[in-house]
């Protein structure tokens, strides 16, 4: 009999497609054995032996022909090759895709303001401390600072100080102001809105999300006031709802606007008289906005004897949400696909 644990490690050897084991030490040891084996042994112990060898040599082709038969690796195919055809992913037909129903209004909202001679500029979704703060009236150690509970990043820009991802999109009002400022000397004023995705350490509801959308506006010129920035706001809203509306304002504090407001307008759904979306007040707040601080205008070099101006910054999921009486902001990054064909 062949000492079971020794043809056992020839064998896994021989799976392992170590071809030397065919002339291992131990396998011509086995036929050497026969040799000197008691004659009526001998037959049915060679018998075993050459048995052995065969099922290595089989094991080694088997072994052989599996490294054959895979193709190589083609690392850059859009799935693996060596899964079955029909387990493989599948692209969705491409009528299942449309426009994300916040780009959809985004667009819409857009061209309302293109409409009464606004530009448009993307914000940015990393920033630096100057733009977040130091350039909108926040000096350092401000209180307000910590109003935005913004994330940072463990890189750090050229004053190391920590990269911000923007918790709102005021981060593009100082290049705004700089890159218009000598249009504004030829007698063009600045008409600017900034549309931007804004990130905040929210704790999550049906009104909080971590990261949502923004629309900046941006508008200077000589003798702005804040009736001005009313009615823009008060044009804006009644073409975007369709229908006329009453605005209000309400003393608020931002650093970089002074006076600065909170603005409401009254609920487009009940017309004041109180529902579910207006938590039966009449009356919805959707935005900050105010005169622009002198230190911004003056941080980027414009003449604040001469010109003054206006700015406002607020969500676009709540312009939307309020248009089609969403009631979780939450819907609009959860990729539920029974939320998003309801806008296809
Ligand atoms: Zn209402």
């Amino acid at each position: 009999m062949i000492d079971q644990k020794l043809a056992d490690g020839l064998k896994r050897r021989a799976q392992e497609g170590d071809n030397a084991v065919l002339r291992s030490a131990e396998l011509k040891s086995l036929f050497e054995q026969i040799k000197t084996m008691p004659a009526e042994e001998r037959s049915t112990f060679g018998q075993e032996v050459n048995q052995l060898r065969s099922e290595l040599v089989e094991l080694l082709k088997t072994v052989q022909d599996q490294t054959e038969a895979l193709p190589p690796i083609d690392i850059t195919a859009p799935f693996d090759l060596n899964v079955p055809a029909d387990k493989r992913p599948r692209l969705l037909p491409t009528e299942a895709g449309s426009q994300h129903p916040l780009m959809a209004e985004l667009a819409t909202v857009l061209d309302i303001f293109y409409r009464m001679g606004f530009t448009a500029v993307e914000s940015r979704e990393i920033d630096d401390d100057f733009h977040m703060f130091g350039a909108l009236n926040f000096p350092e150690g401000h209180p307000a600072r910590d109003d935005y509970d913004t994330f940072m990043t463990t890189q750090t820009d050229s004053n190391d100080k920590a990269l911000i991802a923007p918790a709102h999109t005021s981060t593009m009002q100082h290049r705004v102001l700089q890159a218009h400022k000598a249009d504004l000397e030829q007698g063009k004023p600045i008409a600017v809105v900034i549309p931007g995705r804004v990130f905040r350490n929210e704790d999550l509801d049906v009104r909080h999300e971590h990261t949502f959308y923004q629309l900046e506006g941006v508008y200077v010129d000589k003798g702005v006031n804040a009736g001005h920035l009313i009615a823009t706001l008060k044009t804006f809203l009644q073409e975007y709802y369709g229908k006329e509306l009453e605005v209000k304002t309400q003393p608020f504090y931002f650093p970089f606007t002074e006076p600065s407001f909170e603005f409401a307008l009254s609920c487009p759904f009940c017309d004041k008289k109180g529902c579910n979306i207006c938590s039966q007040t009449g009356w919805i707040e959707l935005l900050g906005c105010g005169l622009i601080h002198p230190n911004v205008l003056h941080e980027a070099g414009i003449d604040t004897n001469v010109y003054t101006g206006f700015a406002w910054g607020g969500g676009i999921e709540r312009l939307v949400m309020m248009k089609y009486g969403i009631e979780d902001i939450r819907y609009f990054e959860s990729a539920r696909l029974d939320f998003l064909r309801q806008f296809a």
